[in-house]
């Protein structure tokens, strides 16, 4: 039996390009959990995620990061997805000359390691099933990594990834974005047949749209590069009837933004923002 994953995200802080854009965000995450955190544009979701992976643009001020005890931010980003982590990006990366099958075998070996290697024959089959699963066109498998995918293909392709790497914390950033919906319940389907105790979710998202799909156990609200209101899925219901407007009342915020230029920060708050 493996130890059942825990993250424990406390008191983070980062900068990028000198602008603190997280401020001291807290969260734990087990395995058999879903979390999401939902929050407008611009409050420091996407940071998060970077800061979580190790991008070397995003540095770490504050507080801690831990998986199963070990230290995250000591470790470079490829020890991070060896030990398990995993991000879905909001704008995957096109890789000319690397194919998906290339890229997806090589990641894998690294994750099981030298001597456990999977076979070619069955890292096929396993990516041909799974493939199937998402409704990609198999021919996807030999396309470069990326290159001319429409949105909706680049998506399905980041929860292959996920579904084949097996990860212990997974985050998916707006996975929703660019999908219609019938790609939509696939890729959730995708995300649903990986939940188990030996995975924890944190899944990103600015509609709750999203979360008719998968059930999040627990819904956190970002604003201001920090979690300010947590909850269960009624939460994500509340915020779909009444936008985000009540949240920044009850806690007096006026712009929910992060990282925002001097002159930005003193425009008029925007009034028409989004309803979902
Ligand atoms: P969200 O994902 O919630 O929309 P982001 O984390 O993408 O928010 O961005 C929050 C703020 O952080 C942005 O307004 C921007 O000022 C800053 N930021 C994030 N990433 C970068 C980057 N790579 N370079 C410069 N600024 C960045
Ligand atoms: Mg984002």
């Amino acid at each position: 039996m493996t130890k059942r994953p825990q993250l424990i995200i406390d008191g983070l802080k980062a900068t990028v390009e000198g602008k603190e854009i997280l401020k001291g965000l807290s969260l734990s995450i087990n395995g058999g959990e879903v979390h999401a955190i939902m929050g407008p544009n611009g409050t420091g979701k996407s940071t998060l995620a970077s800061t979580l992976m190790g991008h070397p643009k995003y540095e770490v001020t504050g507080g801690s990061v831990s998986l199963n005890d070990e230290d995250v931010l000591e470790m470079a980003t490829d020890e991070r997805a060896r030990a398990g982590l995993f991000l879905a990006m909001q704008y995957p990366s096109e890789i000319t000359g690397v194919t998906n099958a290339d890229f997806l075998r090589s990641a894998i070996n690294a994750r099981r390691g030298e001597g456990n290697e999977l076979s070619l024959i069955k890292f096929i089959r396993q990516m041909e099933a799974k493939m199937k699963d998402l409704e990609m066109n198999p021919e996807f498998m030999h396309r470069y990594l990326n290159e001319g995918f429409s949105g909706g293909e680049k998506k399905r392709n980041e929860i292959l990834q996920m579904m084949m790497l097996e990860p212990k914390i997974v985050i998916l950033d707006e996975i929703d974005s660019g999908l219609d919906i019938d790609a939509l319940r696939i890729v959730a389907e995708g995300v649903n047949a990986m939940r188990s105790e030996d995975r924890g979710f944190l899944i990103i998202t600015h509609y709750q749209r999203l979360l008719n799909y998968i059930k999040p156990d627990f819904v956190h609200v970002m604003m201001q590069g920090r979690i300010v209101k947590s909850g269960g899925p009624e939460l994500a219901e509340r915020l779909e009837n009444e936008g985000y407007d009540w949240i920044k009342e009850e806690l007096g915020i006026v712009d929910e933004r992060v990282g925002q230029d001097e002159e930005e920060f003193k425009m008029p708050m925007n009034t028409t923002a989004p309803k979902f």
